[in-house]
């Protein structure tokens, strides 16, 4: 394996990965976007079951309230009556007395009645709107699942194709280099640089003069000391070439 072709598989090893990270990240969007919707979906179905529950429990202590005004006002009745029979004035003041003490009674149910009815109302109306919004989040997973799973197939198949290209250009590098390069791309890190003038291009340190002048012939790579990369050299024209070159040629053309 020569050097200059092991260069080459470098730089296509770089190439590659930096491909496979965008295709990595858009499956990565695809598989969030999914799961997002289907994570609120669950959560608005647990809180649903929570409004139903506390729903049905606030109609039943409404129906007991509402019969418990119902009583109370029997008794208001009856108690008129015992007033109009009152024959003398102690009996009149009790019954005046116990009067007053219903009426309270009776106006303060009528009031929590009232409060629960509006109570009830809210809740049903937070149950519909709850209800509304899974079934909108139902649709979307039905409808946009579809879609997403092809789109994620495709990503995988392309990110299939690439690893199985990348292993080949990585049969192509050599064991050593490849196990260097691997276990920096592990870490997150682009694991080459290039050095045109003496300083290495990934972490802009100046090299060692004898490494660098050891790069100069291009019959090995280095690693630089302070970023450890794997080093080689790059001569400034051919580092300037294959952006600036095709454009050139097109502007002349044209
Ligand atoms: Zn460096």
């Amino acid at each position: 394996m020569g050097i200059e072709a092991q260069i080459e598989g470098l730089e296509q090893l770089v190439a590659v990965d930096a491909q496979l990270k965008v295709l990595r990240d858009e499956l990565a969007k695809e598989r969030n976007e999914i799961e997002a919707i289907a994570t609120e979906k669950q959560r608005l179905e647990g809180q649903l079951a929570i409004d139903r529950a506390s729903l049905i429990e606030m109609d039943k202590t409404r129906g007991e309230l509402t019969q418990d005004h119902r009583h109370l006002g029997q008794q208001l009745d009856r108690s008129r009556e015992r007033l109009s029979r009152a024959r003398t004035e102690r009996e009149s003041q009790a019954a005046e007395r116990e009067l007053d003490e219903l009426r309270k009674l009776h106006r303060d149910r009528e009031i929590e009645v009232s409060k629960l009815v509006t109570l009830c109302d809210e809740a049903r109306n937070t149950i519909l709107n709850h209800e509304t919004r899974i079934a909108e989040l139902a649709t979307r997973l039905d409808t946009s699942s579809p879609d997403a799973q092809g789109r994620m197939a495709s990503l995988e198949a392309d990110i299939a194709e690439k690893m199985a290209g990348r292993r080949q250009i990585g049969a192509k590098v050599g064991g050593l280099t490849v196990r260097r390069y691997d276990s920096m791309h592990a870490r997150g890190k682009v694991p080459v640089a290039r050095t045109t003038e003496g300083t290495c291009l990934g972490c802009y340190v100046q090299l060692p003069p004898m490494l660098f002048h050891s790069l100069l012939s291009r019959t090995q790579l280095g690693e630089c000391p302070t970023c450890h990369r794997i080093l080689y050299y790059s001569p400034p024209a051919a580092a300037a070439t294959p952006d600036a070159e095709p454009l050139d040629a097109s502007s002349t053309d044209a």
